[in-house]
């Protein structure tokens, strides 16, 4: 059994709308799961670059790969920039499809 996650009332089946308050239960879920997703492709994308900052000493160059930097870490750019963006397209998508429905 789930609950509202507006007003906390207990759901007895599958319904759709929340029964005490009318809240849309389905379009809330996919609207987080959306926001999620777009969050998490961002982050997922640029995360090298926060890789590369965080690997390369003080005075390093951050995009040496000569080991004085972190460059190493942003050639994993090339993987996760467009898996990132496609997760956050998608993501952007369900979120904006189930807020304007
Ligand atoms: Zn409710």
């Amino acid at each position: 059994m789930e609950k509202c996650k507006r007003c906390g009332e207990n759901r007895v089946g599958l319904e759709r709308y929340c029964a005490n308050c009318g809240w849309d239960v389905t379009k809330n879920k996919t609207n987080l799961v959306g926001r999620w997703l777009s969050g998490g492709g961002c982050l997922l994308a640029l995360s090298p670059i926060a890789i590369a900052i965080l690997t390369t000493p003080i005075g390093g160059n951050m995009f040496s790969t000569g080991g004085d930097g972190g460059g190493t870490a942003l050639f994993l750019l090339i993987f996760t920039l467009p898996l990132g963006a496609v997760a956050s397209i998608l993501g952007l998508i369900l979120w904006l499809s189930n807020r304007t429905k």
